[in-house]
């Protein structure tokens, strides 16, 4: 079955009736258990684990220490352009905002690789805006061999592609998609994504199958918290990823939990996820999903993140800079403000220092 018929299967399901009649039974009782099935996964997400949420986290803990270790991977962010030829209202780069425009050069992409390198970092994730015409995939490809020059694993985070063309970004040694749904509920897709391709929410949604067909072995998915309603969106961020590992079973799944921070174009969240909320969903993800990565990005601020490491986070950028050539060249503005505005040196001894081993390099491609 498509994910977007199991989707189909919730349309009338009732999330606030479900959740009104979770009782603290049921929620030690999925805490306890070894393997947990949906309804589990919806009673942690319930108001009424909150209750149980110290609990909840010192499992979840133990899952990611017995799956992962007290280890760390790391990743630094380069954005190679910021031309969009979509609207959607929360971002930076819509269309529809007056800001700089750049697309680096090749030239400025070996310029900024080889500073980032400097870091000892080996994990990079090339980002676009989604504009075909402006980066188109020969450019992509160009970008991918320069970066494989320094980086032993190299993901994307540009315009959904055909199977076709992720296979052909493959073989110029892409190992990794990222791709956000952003907005799990169909109508509230609809109302943000204005316009451009970016509003064809069953072709973003089987977007991470076509990366797994054509061979990456890193899938990164979720929603962007703070346009629906937040339980919801993450059951089924949870529900995608679940899906997707079982089917594809030679992917490594990840999954972000970004929250809307401030962007050009002044977007009002429709809620907030706040913090305790936050760590309950990222636990209730560990819970259900034993094996998948949980990745923080630098939209958290430094005490919040070096809280999460001790708890399930497997995954941290560090020194992230958000403007095309931020590291080396920037004259743009960042597609979305940075929390955790840290070097990398000073992530990484801050790692260390809670008793972490910092993962610069977990893959490469022979
Ligand atoms: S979210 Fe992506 S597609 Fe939408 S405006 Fe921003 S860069 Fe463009």
């Amino acid at each position: 079955m498509s994910f977007l018929k199991i989707l189909k299967e919730y349309d009338d399901f009732d999330f606030s009736g479900y959740f009104a009649n979770v009782t603290d039974e049921m929620v030690l009782n999925s805490i306890n258990k070894k393997s947990l099935d949906k309804f589990d996964f919806l009673n942690l997400l319930s108001p009424r684990a909150k209750i149980h949420l110290e609990k909840i986290a010192q499992k979840a803990h133990e899952i990611t220490v017995a799956n992962f270790g007290y280890t760390i991977n790391l990743y630094l962010p380069i954005y190679v352009s910021n031309y969009c030829s979509s609207d959607c209202l929360y971002c930076g780069f819509s269309k529809k905002n007056k800001i700089p425009r750049k697309k680096l050069s090749l030239e400025e992409v070996e310029i900024e690789a080889r500073e980032i390198a400097k870091s000892g970092i080996k994990h990079i994730l090339f980002l676009t805006g989604e504009s075909r015409k402006i980066t188109p995939l020969e450019y992509l490809c160009n970008v991918t061999k320069i970066l494989k020059k320094h980086f032993s694993f190299v993901a994307i985070e540009v315009y959904p592609m055909s199977q076709k063309d992720y296979e052909v970004l493959f073989k110029a040694g892409v190992d990794g998609l990222t791709v956000y749904q952003e907005v799990y509920d169909k109508e509230l897709y609809k109302s943000v994504h204005v316009s451009g391709e970016k509003s064809d929410y069953k072709y973003r949604l089987e977007t991470p199958e076509r990366g797994a067909k054509a061979g990456f072995r890193n899938l990164n998915i979720g929603a962007l918290f703070g346009i629906g309603d937040i339980a919801s969106e993450a059951f089924f961020s949870g529900l995608h990823a679940s899906y997707l590992s079982k089917k594809y079973l030679g992917c490594e799944l990840g999954l972000s939990l970004p929250r809307i921070n401030e962007a050009e174009g002044g977007f009002q969240p429709n809620c907030i996820l706040d913090d305790v909320s936050f760590v309950q969903i990222m636990c209730a993800y560990r819970l259900f999903l034993p094996r998948v990565e949980i990745n923080i990005s630098t939209r958290e601020d430094a005490d919040f993140r070096d809280n999460l490491l001790g708890i399930c986070a497997t995954k941290f950028s560090a020194g992230s800079k958000t403007e095309v050539g931020g590291y080396t060249v920037a004259k743009t503005k960042p597609q979305f403000e940075i929390s955790d505005t840290r070097e990398s040196d000073e992530v990484i001894k801050r790692i260390q220092e809670l008793g972490y081993e910092p993962v610069y390099k977990n893959w490469e491609n022979i």
